[in-house]
């Protein structure tokens, strides 16, 4: 997951030399040029202060989110960030794959019942935007196969311990082909043509919510933000004088692969093998699964995306994990990417011409890097 390196920049004044003093006796007389004293005075002193960066971090979505908002008062980053957090807390309750009590929960039991229901306008945009992706991504990404992620033992805090599920149990639900095709969306009634459909949003939702906090923010008069879910994030402006500049992590170990400017609006959204993953004798099955076979993708380390949308960038992703370095290039075409970046569990890095016209490699150079042929 990416990282987010701060600029430390000052907004083109010099910082750290205090204010100005002015001493200067004054002729009552000459109010003018006292007036004209006491403005320049201040817009010297505010050229010498930093502009107010307010920080704040949320718990949510079983990760930390942190904001970094600028050029506002405190009070008015901070009551931003609180209607967020409200958003944030119902997207997390209505959308949660397994916790009951929400949107999502309820409607995969009707869809297990094989029964139509109404869903309201807060899930409806994702359901009917997860259906675009999944055709794009051929079926790549396909939160249609929440029955498969249970399986596996994902629908939960605590990942099981243990062997992976049997062939058998696995290839049961396969041969029910679990996509969101059946899916079937009618104004607010949704139905599925087969029972095997459980929705499950995890590659989607949180680049769809950072996308949505940036939207907020921006409606309450904020115009330079991060906002950052474990690397996974979208900026709104810039950071002072210049882009807001991110560090992508490596997937293997903790250090920072490349880093990435990132314009107004754009978010970068990263998959990764290494992030959640069950492990028995040695061998580890990552929460990626491939939809074609049932089992957890172990030939990428990660997949990077940068999309203006952050529910479009998360989703392909995801996808781009499950296609691997062979396919990479024909999914991020039919998904209309033009930023994409892979790492292998080799540390081969594979990029698009236009990601890799933006990349810059922190520390160790990769030993190889494979760039596209254009997107
Ligand atoms: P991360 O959560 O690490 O950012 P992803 O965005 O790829 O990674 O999301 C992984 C989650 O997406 C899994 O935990 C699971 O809920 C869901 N998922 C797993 N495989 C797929 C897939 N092939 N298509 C869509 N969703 C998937
Ligand atoms: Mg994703």
């Amino acid at each position: 997951m990416p990282i987010y390196l701060a600029y430390q920049s000052v907004n083109g004044c010099e910082r750290g030399k205090g204010g100005v003093p002015v001493r200067r006796r004054l002729a009552l007389v000459d109010v003018t040029l006292a007036c004209f004293l006491l403005l320049f005075v201040a817009a010297l002193t505010a050229c010498q202060r930093p502009p107010p960066e307010h920080h704040e971090t949320l718990f949510v979505f079983g990760t930390l989110v942190e904001f970094t908002v600028l050029g506002v008062a405190p009070e008015k980053a901070a009551a931003a960030i609180r209607q967020v957090d409200e958003r944030f807390q119902r997207m997390h309750r209505e959308w949660h794959a397994w916790k009951p009590g929400g949107a999502l929960v309820s409607l995969n039991a009707a869809l297990a019942n094989g029964e139509t229901t109404t869903v309201d306008d807060f899930l409806l945009p994702l359901l009917e935007q997860s259906k675009r992706l999944y055709a794009q991504s051929d079926g790549l990404f396909n939160p249609a196969i929440g029955a498969l992620i249970d399986l596996w033992g994902f629908h939960s805090d605590e990942l099981p311990p243990g062997p992976p599920p049997q062939q058998e149990q696995i290839q049961a639900l396969l041969d029910q082909h679990p996509g969101m095709d059946d899916l079937k969306i009618d104004g607010t009634q949704v139905s599925s043509a087969t029972r095997v459909v459980q929705l499950d949003l995890g590659g989607f939702a949180k680049g769809y919510a950072m996308n949505d906090a940036i939207t907020t923010l921006r409606a309450q008069g904020i115009e330079n933000a991060i906002v950052n879910a474990g690397g996974d994030l979208c900026v709104a402006g810039r950071h002072d004088d210049r882009p807001w500049r991110i560090g992508v992590r490596h997937p293997q170990g903790w250090g920072v692969l490349a880093a990435i400017e990132v314009a107004d609006g754009e978010c970068v959204l990263t998959s990764g093998n290494y992030e959640r993953y069950r492990e028995h004798e040695g061998k580890r099955y990552a929460h990626i699964l491939d939809p074609r076979t049932g089992w957890p993708v172990d030939h990428v380390a990660s997949a990077t995306v940068i999309h203006i949308d952050g529910g479009i960038a998360d989703a392909a992703a995801t996808a781009l994990t499950v296609a691997g370095p062979a396919d990479w290039q024909r999914i991020a075409r039919q998904m209309g990417l033009e930023y994409v970046m892979l790492v292998d569990e080799t540390g081969t890095v594979y990029m698009s011409p236009a990601m890799a016209g933006r990349v810059e490699f922190e520390g160790t150079i990769p030993e190889r890097v494979v760039v596209g042929d254009g997107l």
